[in-house]
């Protein structure tokens, strides 16, 4: 097979700039030998060269662009490409006038497929080359998403959401089918190629305690599968949650009891914790997402992401499409900067894109295999062109630092700051010209 040389320039992340100053690594001319889909090499472009290591390679030179790990968005909604930019509700109303309605389309199969494609497109278009999704309740919708996604041999994480009450016909389950349903998704697609399946309940208020005990079963079959779902977004959904569990001492208990917290567990939003529900996700391991573009957007709270991490809180951050409204982890970044900023906290650039790309491999789990560019990891990458468009390339006649750089591609960058997507070492994007 024919090794592929990608030439430019080179940032990848080893540790968190926000723990440790030595956290990077950056090449000005550097080269990334990738062969089946893996890296095989990583080195200034002389050196590999000079070594005889890319003899025979086919070489993509991007330079001046940077060259980084593909981005990684651990919570997005793949049935709610079109609900994203709804007008006028906050969590609770935008779910029952939007979001239910739209995900009843996908017990069409034929329309699930299309939607797919659609998503995963956007996906890569936006340079995020791994995602953990909320499929809808549909069965059909999840093997149309995973079909998708080895199609393109994508490392996707996904599960279909278990929601037996509070939502409409269409988009219920039963405790018992939504267990069957996820066990049949799991035998066919779990750790099949870069595939992986998520035990996903949606969140407490549509699941009775019988479906919750059932993802606590499937949680406790799989202790290594990922579960996904969401805590503490927003005031309302929390009083109505401790509603419905009354015996519960708060909203994270409910997801305690049925032993659904630790280290593979990961929890949407987690705005409005209280003292017990911090220490216990520290302890369990369990991992908080920020979600700025959806927190803003639906109204619900400003992430404390320096106290969470103080308290020992692994943090994702991600895009929540369609609550969120970009797929852009860039844009996602830059709301975040923002609601750290009404937070008096500062999201420093490098620990911005460390966040983006090793963070969030760390907080699923998978920083052995994506997440940054080094020797065995999969050849998962962006190619950032900061100067994409006329404002970016305006302000970038005045940068002279690489965290300058990143900061701009981070506050005015996009799908048109990508200049390249790849997916296990293969270009998902229409070359562009270069230079
Ligand atoms: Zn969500």
């Amino acid at each position: 097979m024919t090794k592929t040389l990608l030439r430019g320039r080179i940032l990848t992340f080893h540790a968190d700039p926000a723990e440790t100053e030595d956290n990077h690594l950056y090449i000005e001319d550097g080269a990334i030998l990738i062969a089946d889909g893996v890296i095989e090499a990583v080195g200034s472009h002389d050196e590999l060269r000079r070594q005889g290591l890319a003899d025979g390679a086919r070489e993509i030179d991007h330079r001046p662009h940077l060259i980084l790990p593909g981005f990684i968005d651990p919570h997005i909604h793949f049935p709610q490409v079109q609900v994203i930019a709804s007008w006028g509700t906050q969590l609770l109303d935008w779910l029952n006038r939007y979001t239910f309605p739209e995900e009843a389309r996908y017990a069409d199969r034929d329309h699930a497929t299309r939607m797919a494609g659609a998503f995963l497109d956007q996906l890569v278009a936006h340079g995020t080359t791994t995602a953990c999704a909320f499929s809808s309740v549909h069965r059909g919708s999840t093997e149309a998403l995973f079909e998708a996604a080895d199609a393109r041999g994508m490392a996707l994480i996904a599960g279909k959401v278990m929601m037996d009450r509070n939502a409409p016909e269409g988009v219920r389950d039963t405790a018992q089918s939504g267990y069957d349903d996820s066990k049949a998704l799991i035998a066919r697609w779990h750790g099949n190629g870069r595939l992986r399946f998520a035990i996903t309940p949606r969140f407490a208020i549509t699941s009775t305690p019988e479906q919750m005990e059932a993802a606590g079963a499937l949680a406790a079959e799989y202790p290594a599968m990922h579960i996904q779902s969401h805590l503490s977004e927003n005031l309302a959904e929390i009083d109505y949650t401790l509603q419905l569990y009354p015996a519960a001492r708060d909203y994270l208990d409910v997801y305690e009891r049925y032993g659904l917290l630790g280290r593979q567990s990961l929890m949407g939003h987690c705005i409005h914790l209280r003292e017990r529900e911090i220490a216990r996700m520290a302890e369990t391991g369990t991992r908080a997402i920020f979600c700025p573009t959806s927190n803003l957007f639906l109204g619900s709270g400003l992430f404390d992401a320096d106290g969470l991490r103080a308290a020992g809180i692994v943090s994702g951050i991600a895009t929540d499409v369609g609550g969120g409204t970009s797929y852009s982890l860039l844009q996602t970044l830059n709301e975040g900067y923002k609601v750290l900023q009404l937070r008096s906290q500062k999201l420093h650039p490098l620990a911005a894109f460390h966040w983006a790309t090793r963070g969030n491999a760390v907080a699923l789990g998978m920083e052995d295999r994506i997440g940054s560019i080094r020797p065995g990891g999969e050849a998962d990458l962006v190619v950032l062109d900061s100067r994409a468009t006329p404002d970016m390339a305006l302000r970038a006649e005045r940068i002279e630092t690489l965290s300058e750089e990143l900061f701009l591609l981070q506050i005015l960058g996009d799908d048109r700051a990508v200049a390249q997507t790849y997916v296990a070492g293969q270009p998902m994007k229409p070359a562009v010209p270069v230079g």
